[in-house]
């Protein structure tokens, strides 16, 4: 078993890492900027080092200032968490280089699912079904050629892109070569790489997304899926698991897909498949090679820890559950809280005045915050993830419309009230999943009215 860990990350994960690490009776090493000196985890962790400036450059993406961290204090293990290296293939690979287990998968996976390209390849090679568009990379010169064959409205996006950034709608021929060169330029900028391609752009999709552990070694299992279709600017908002209405005949075959592509690359650790699901059929969009944000919800159905898991993996225990000793009970919902305006949905950080987080009866509050913690300008504005576990839908729902009027934060702006009297007021989302426009559509509906 590892014996000591890194955490590189900060926040609300970094605290989900060391529960995982006490339970298995793992040591902890914290890392911190110079901003992140009063973060909740590090006074739970056996070392805390200071490895640098605010900016993230210098802090938590400095692989020298990580690794060096990590010599000192003998940690044997890196965890990335989410977000940060957590997805950066030379990351990993000079982790391992230094002798020390890196927590996630090997970094040819990690590279080949992070040009999306080479992973919508890799699975149409595994016979997963992906959304029709280009084959490969586009360029001005071959782009029209390949629009026509998609159709209008069509979607550029960047090979590397994350996090909602890089995509662009395109409805006519006449705006598609603008557009790519716009696209081109900012997929440069945000990713340091211009590759972009494009997809039929679907009219009304579900964001369904299945939970898959590997070993490494051609074994795998899935933990079933969830919906994240309540989006904004791309960027979920609320997640649930497992994903509703959708027949148990259809969802089988793609559980049983990812499963196999997993096994045929001898993947090792946590990873997502993200598909877009409309009118009975799933689309992959993209593959992430870490833990998500809303791991959470499949935890809570499934009774089983992600995080020890990917602990346990890491240190070559294989995997602890057969497929058919996994099933999913009832329901599960988490909302993100973010410290942002609601306005503008820009963050919003501050100094946390009265805090009180919501508890028992299926309630779980995953979060960093706690009263006169001050919540820097640098970084997400991710505070905290509310999820609720009822027998069925309704009654998650209902746990999590309580558990919202329960949850106390002021003296800094947050999402709270989006959460609790929009969204979980809403009839249509109550009484059904909904698609990833819907949340944008009432927002402005209310925004208008
Ligand atoms: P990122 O890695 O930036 O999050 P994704 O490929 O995962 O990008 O897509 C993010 C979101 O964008 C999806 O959840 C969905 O809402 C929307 N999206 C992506 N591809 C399409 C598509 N082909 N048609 C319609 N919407 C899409």
């Amino acid at each position: 078993m590892i014996k000591k860990l890194l955490i590189a990350n900060r926040g609300e994960i970094a605290l989900r890492i060391v529960r995982a690490c006490k339970q298995l009776g793992i040591q902890t090493v914290g890392v911190y900027s110079t901003a992140d000196s009063n973060l909740m985890h590090l006074r739970f962790v056996d070392e805390a080092i200071c490895i640098g400036e605010p900016s993230p450059v210098h802090s938590y993406l400095n692989v020298e200032r990580i690794l060096t961290a990590a010599d000192v204090s003998g940690a044997d293990a890196i965890h990335p968490g989410y977000g940060f290296l957590s997805e950066n293939a030379e990351f990993a690979e000079r982790v391992e280089e230094a002798g020390l287990t890196f927590v996630g998968p090997a970094a040819e996976h990690i590279r080949l699912m992070g040009d999306k390209i080479s992973a919508i390849n890799a699975m149409k090679k595994a016979g997963v079904p992906t959304v029709p568009g280009s084959a490969g990379g586009v360029t001005l010169a071959n782009a029209e050629e390949q629009a026509r064959t998609i159709g209008f409205p069509l979607l550029i996006k960047a090979a590397a892109g994350g996090g909602g950034r890089g995509m662009r709608v395109v409805e006519r021929v006449e705006h598609l070569l603008p557009q790519l060169q716009a696209a081109k330029q900012e997929a440069e900028l945000w990713f340091g790489d211009d590759s972009v391609y494009m997809e039929r752009y679907l009219k009304d999709p579900r964001h369904v997304e299945v939970q898959v552990l590997g070993d490494g070694q051609g074994n795998a299992i899935h933990l079933y899926d969830r919906d994240c279709s309540l989006q904004r600017r791309h960027q979920k908002v609320l997640e649930e698991a497992p994903a509703p209405d959708i027949p148990e005949d259809v969802k089988a075959p793609i559980l049983a897909a990812c499963v196999r592509a997993c096994e045929q690359m001898g993947y090792r650790g946590a990873g997502t498949f993200e598909f877009l699901y409309e009118n009975g059929e799933f689309f992959f969009i993209e593959m992430n090679t870490r833990v998500q944000v809303e791991h959470p919800v499949t935890e809570q159905v499934t009774g089983i820890d992600i995080v020890v898991e990917q602990l346990k993996i890491a240190s070559g225990y294989g995997l602890s559950y057969h497929q058919d000793e996994i099933f999913v009970r009832g329901h599960a919902i988490e909302c993100r809280i973010n410290a942002e305006n609601p306005r503008t949905f820009l963050p919003c950080p501050g100094t946390v005045q009265h805090f009180f987080a919501p508890n028992g009866c299926g309630a779980r509050f995953d979060s960093h915050l706690y009263p006169n913690y001050t919540i820097p300008t640098f970084y997400d504005s991710l505070v905290g993830k509310l999820i609720c576990h009822g027998q069925t839908r309704q009654q998650a729902l209902a746990k999590l419309r309580h558990a919202l009027d329960e949850l106390i934060i002021t003296g800094v702006t947050t999402n709270v009230a989006l959460h609790r009297d929009v969204i979980l007021q809403d009839t249509a989302f109550c009484e059904q999943a909904q698609n990833i426009h819907y949340l944008e559509n009432v927002l402005l509906k209310n925004n208008s009215a």
